[in-house]
């Protein structure tokens, strides 16, 4: 083995870039590998708008707004540079979501301001709907962010093709560490994930030159950006029906612009770079964070749990995950990397929100690939 680390991290997207800062920050030798490099995966096709969640109120919106919150501080605090605070005005798709709009209000968690026509109108914006503007939200330069937060670590282009654990060291090629975080994305296959059902939605963004005025980032069933430097953002697609990556299509790119028409003045917009890739997603939009279990040893061991019995867990030692980020990656990153790192250093308990363990036996009970166990 030509060198060892304490921990070594698979996927150099944001979840694997920040996992990776967090962790250096508690002392620990990191080495994070990917086979095409640093945001070569979702990561970089994102428009990396963090902006808090709207709805009536769910466990998913309080952790979505926590992991917010801590997010722009986080950004703020790091890499300013390379975080927009302009701020991100929500805007209703039509008069049944803007009646929605006075539900919602309540559990609007994070700073805002409600946005009449006149101040919509005022910042470029063309809608008549009441609206809200979260002041505190804004965007990243996705890529920069990850090149980063990483700038600091050993950072390999390498294609994993097998992981094994030998002796209590995980051995990567020619590496070994005592703990191995899996950050894949879509792709899950070096461990046994069955149970945490990740899947990638395919997305397109685009990024268009434009002299329009436009100081504030907005969302209705679309992102638009701000206009930084003389570009603006739109994203993205949700292209469900791709299940692999295909090559970047201009014409995704177009379509969005074509729907930003009816938010701001896209007169001038010229296309000049498509960007597209997964959002890797978990059954219930929550994250998937913390220690792997052993799947072959539980079925093996304990076959009734595929009818309901809730034997003792048992975990693949020191493997974990940071997966699972869907369409919100740059929102979660940060608040999913702090608690992978004490889980991993200080052997914390991870929050039932995100652990993984929460799909284990109901997979367990109706995935139809276990029907021969039953
Ligand atoms: C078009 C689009 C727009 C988006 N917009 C936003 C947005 O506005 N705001 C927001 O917060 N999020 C947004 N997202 C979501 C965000 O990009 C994802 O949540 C984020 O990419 C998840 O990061 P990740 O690190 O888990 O996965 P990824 O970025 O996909 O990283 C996984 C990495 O693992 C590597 N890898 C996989 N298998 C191996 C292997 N065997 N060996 C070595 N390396 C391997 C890959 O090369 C890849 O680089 C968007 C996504 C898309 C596609």
């Amino acid at each position: 083995m030509s060198k060892t680390y304490d921990t070594i991290i698979i996927g150099a997207g944001i979840a694997g870039a920040a996992t990776a800062h967090v962790l250096t920050q508690k002392d620990q030798k990191v080495l994070v590998l990917d086979k095409r490099g640093i945001a070569s995966g979702g990561s970089g096709a994102a428009g990396a708008f963090v902006s808090p969640k709207i709805g009536k109120g769910s466990s998913l919106q309080t952790l979505t707004n926590k992991a917010f919150s801590f997010a722009k501080d986080f950004y703020l605090s790091t890499c300013p540079d390379y975080f927009h605070q302009t701020g991100v005005v929500r805007i209703p798709k039509d008069e049944a979501d803007a009646k929605k709009f006075s539900e919602y209000e309540p559990f609007n968690e994070n700073k805002y301001e409600n946005y009449k026509n006149e101040q919509l109108q005022e910042q470029g914006i063309c809608s008549d709907f009441e609206s809200f503007y979260f002041p505190e939200a804004g965007d990243c330069d996705a890529k920069e962010v990850c090149a980063f937060l990483l700038s600091n670590i050993e950072v390999v282009q390498f294609y994993v093709r097998q992981i094994k654990q030998e002796d209590g060291l995980w051995c990567v090629g020619d590496y070994g560490a005592k703990n191995l975080v899996l950050a894949t994305g879509y792709e899950s296959d070096l461990a046994d994930l069955r149970y945490m059902g990740i899947k990638g939605t395919w997305g397109t963004r685009g990024d268009f030159s434009s002299k329009l005025v436009l100081g504030v980032s907005m969302h209705q069933s679309m992102s638009v950006g701000a206009n930084i430097d003389g570009i603006i953002k739109l994203g993205a697609t949700h292209e469900k029906e791709l299940k692999e990556p295909v090559p970047c299509q201009e014409a995704q790119a177009l379509i969005l612009k074509e729907k930003a028409s009816s938010l701001i003045d896209t007169s001038d917009l010229e296309l000049q770079e498509v960007f597209c890739g997964m959002r890797a997603g978990s059954k219930d939009y929550f994250p998937l964070v913390g220690k792997v279990i052993d799947i072959p040893f539980m079925l093996e061991t304990y076959p009734t749990v595929t009818r309901g019995a809730k034997p003792e867990i048992k975990y693949v030692d020191n493997l974990f995950v940071c997966n699972g980020l869907g369409g919100r990656g740059f929102v979660f990153a940060p608040l999913m990397a702090k608690i992978l790192a004490e889980c991993i250093v200080e052997d914390k308990e991870v929050d039932v929100s995100v652990d993984p363990d929460r799909l284990f036996l109901k997979w367990c009970r109706k995935s139809p690939e276990l029907d021969t166990l039953r």
